[in-house]
C-alpha cells in the first residue's frame, strides 16, 4: 500500500488533516493509498494562499498568463500516457478511454491559451457627444472548484484553465476517490511556471467542501458531481454570497426513430452505454425505440455486442471496459440491478455473473441490458451511472419525446434517424442543455460551453467555452468624457445627446 496523499497548497505538497479515507485499486479490489481529508485548518491554508497570490496574478498581462498556459499544454501532451495511467489505477476506466478525456481536457487549455483575444472587453466611442464607454472583463477572485470521481483530469480541466486564463486563483477540492491526477496537475502547472498559490489542491470530503462553501474568501463555486450535492452546493453557495454553477447528474435518453439504421444506433449506444462503465454524466442510459420492429432490432443488435465486450482491468490495453470505482458503487449498481428484476423489466444481458480471470476480487460487472423499462420504474427513474442500458419501448415520436422530456433530468439527450426534418424537431423540442443527432454523446467542444437542463444544472452558466469565461470574470463598464469646464449638469436624469 502507498502512503497518504496530501495536498497542494501555496506551490508544494503538503500534509494535513485529522481523517483519511481510502483509495482503491478498483481492478484487483484492494486499498492501494490513503487520503489525507482536510479540515478547516487546510481549507484556511489554501484559501490564504489563493488570496495572497491573487492581486499579482490578476495583473499580470493576460499575454503573460496565457504563456504559462501554453507551456501547460506542451507538458499536459508530454505526460499523457503517465496522466492515463494514473487515471485507470484510481479509477479503473481504461486507457484509451483515459487518454480520450486528457485530450478534452487538453483542448480547454488551448482555448484558455486564447485569453488575450478572450478578454479583449468592449469599447464603444461616442455613446453620446464627447462621451466613451468601454467594459472591462476583471477577475472575481479565489475561485473553488469541487469535483466528481468519474474524470479525474477533464471536468478539474473544464474549470481552473478558464479561471487562471482570467486572473484568478483556484483551490480545487477533487473526488476523494481519485486524488493523485490533480496533484501532478498541479505539478506541472507548477512547471510551466505558474507561480505559488494560483492554483492549490485540497484533499477531502463534505467538510472540505462545506468549508469552501462558507469561506468569505472565496467568490465563485464551480461544482460537478450527483444532483443532491449539487443542489446543496448552490443553495449554500449562493447563501453565502457567492457566484456558483453546479452541474449534477443525468439520464440521457437516445430516441431511436424506425428510419435508423439499427447497426449504426446499436453500435453508437453500445459505446454510449459501457463506455468508462457507464460512469460518464453523459452516458446514454436509456434508449427509446420507436416501433416493436425498431425495439427487436435494436435490442437484439446490441445484445450481442454486449455480450462480446472485453471487461478487464483498465490498465490491461485488451480491454474495453474496466470495474466500477469503489465496492460501494459496486453495490450499489448490482442493487439496481436486481430491482430492474424485481419490477418486472426483462433483463436481456445480465453481466452480474461475470468473474474477470485473475481479478476476482476487483469491482467488475458485465454489461446489463434491460427490455421493456417503463417511466414507473426507478430503474428509469434514478441515476444509475453503471453499464446498465434500459430500453424502453414507445408507440411513436411523439410518445418518445413525451418520455425524455418527463425526466426529471435534462443533461443530454440524442436521436438517430435519416430524417432532416425529424432531427430538427427534436432538437427543437427536446428538454436538454446537449443535443446529438446520429451522435450519442454530443459533449460540446472547449471553444462551445457544457451543461444540462432542469435538475442538471444548477445556476445560468455552463462551464467552459464563453460561458466559462462569462463565470470567472466581472463585468466593470466605464463611461468617459472629458470636458473643458461646465457643461450645464442638472439635476435630471442625464440623457446622451
Ligand atoms: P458526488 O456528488 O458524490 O461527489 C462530487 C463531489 O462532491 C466530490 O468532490 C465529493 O467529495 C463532494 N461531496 C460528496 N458528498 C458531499 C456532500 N454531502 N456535501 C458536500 N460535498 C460532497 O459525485 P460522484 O459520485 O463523485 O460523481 C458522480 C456524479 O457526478 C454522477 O451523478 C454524475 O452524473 C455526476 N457528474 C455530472 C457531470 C455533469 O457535467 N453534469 C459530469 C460528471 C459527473
Amino acid at each position: 500500500m502507498g502512503g497518504i496523499i496530501g495536498h497542494w497548497i501555496g506551490g508544494r505538497r503538503v500534509a494535513g488533516g485529522e481523517r483519511t479515507a481510502p483509495v482503491y485499486d478498483p481492478a484487483r479490489g484492494v486499498v492501494q493509498a490513503e487520503v489525507a481529508l482536510a479540515g478547516a485548518a487546510e481549507v484556511e491554508a489554501a484559501v490564504r494562499a489563493a488570496a495572497e497570490a491573487l492581486p499579482g496574478w490578476a495583473a499580470a498581462p493576460p499575454l503573460r498568463r496565457a504563456r504559462v498556459l501554453f507551456r501547460f499544454r506542451d507538458l499536459l501532451e508530454a505526460h499523457l500516457d503517465e496522466l492515463a495511467a494514473l487515471i485507470a489505477r484510481e479509477h479503473g476506466k481504461v486507457l484509451a478511454d483515459a487518454r480520450g478525456s486528457l485530450q478534452r481536457g487538453l483542448e480547454v487549455v488551448e482555448y484558455a491559451c486564447g485569453a488575450p483575444e478572450l478578454l479583449k472587453g468592449e469599447f464603444t466611442a461616442a455613446v453620446g457627444t464627447g462621451v466613451d464607454s468601454h467594459a472591462l472583463f476583471q477577475p472575481v477572485g479565489v475561485c473553488a472548484g469541487i469535483t466528481p470521481f468519474n474524470f479525474p483530469a477533464m471536468v478539474p480541466l473544464w474549470m481552473f484553465p478558464v479561471a487562471i486564463a482570467c486572473g484568478n486563483t483556484f483551490v480545487l477540492k477533487p473526488s476523494e476517490r481519485v486524488p493523485s491526477t490533480a496533484l501532478r496537475l498541479a505539478e506541472l502547472l507548477a512547471e510551466a511556471g505558474l507561480p505559488p498559490g494560483v492554483f492549490n489542491v485540497v484533499q477531502g470530503d463534505r467538510e472540505a467542501v462545506d468549508a469552501l462553501l462558507a469561506h468569505p474568501d472565496v467568490a465563485a463555486v464551480s461544482f460537478v458531481g450527483s444532483t443532491p450535492v449539487a443542489e446543496h452546493v448552490y443553495r449554500t453557495a449562493a447563501a453565502h454570497g457567492k457566484r456558483v454553477q453546479a452541474l449534477g447528474g443525468a439520464k440521457n435518453h437516445a430516441v431511436v426513430l424506425p428510419d435508423a439504421d439499427p447497426d449504426h444506433a446499436a453500435e453508437a449506444l453500445v459505446g454510449a452505454a459501457y463506455g468508462s462503465a457507464g460512469e460518464r454524466c453523459m452516458a446514454i442510459s436509456v434508449a427509446v425505440a420507436v416501433g416493436e420492429e425498431t425495439a427487436d432490432a435494436l435490442v437484439a443488435a446490441i445484445a450481442a455486442r454486449a455480450r462480446a465486450l472485453r471487461v478487464g482491468p483498465g490498465t490491461d490495453p485488451a480491454s474495453e471496459m474496466g470495474p466500477l470505482v469503489t465496492p460501494e458503487h459496486l453495490a450499489r449498481v448490482r442493487g439496481y440491478v436486481d430491482l430492474g428484476v424485481a419490477e418486472g423489466a426483462e433483463l436481456v444481458v445480465d453481466g452480474r455473473g461475470l468473474r474477470v480471470p485473475g481479478h476476482e476480487e476487483g469491482f467488475f460487472l458485465g454489461p446489463c441490458l434491460f427490455d421493456r423499462v417503463r417511466p414507473s420504474m426507478r430503474i428509469w427513474r434514478e441515476e444509475i451511472f453503471g453499464p446498465v442500458l434500459c430500453v424502453v419501448r414507445a408507440a411513436d415520436a411523439e410518445q418518445a419525446l413525451r418520455i425524455v422530456n418527463g425526466h426529471e433530468y435534462g443533461n443530454g439527450a440524442a436521436v438517430f434517424t435519416r430524417s432532416g426534418r425529424a432531427a430538427r424537431a427534436f432538437a427543437e423540442r427536446v428538454e436538454a442543455g446537449m443535443v446529438g443527432i446520429n451522435v450519442p454523446i454530443p459533449v460540446p467542444m472547449a471553444f462551445h460551453s457544457f451543461g444540462g437542463w432542469k435538475r442538471s444544472l444548477f445556476g445560468p452558466l455552463h462551464v467552459h467555452g464563453p460561458d466559462g469565461v462569462r463565470f470567472y470574470v466581472r463585468r466593470k463598464t466605464v463611461t468617459a468624457r472629458w470636458p473643458e469646464g461646465p457643461d450645464g449638469g442638472g439635476l435630471t436624469m442625464p440623457v446622451m445627446r
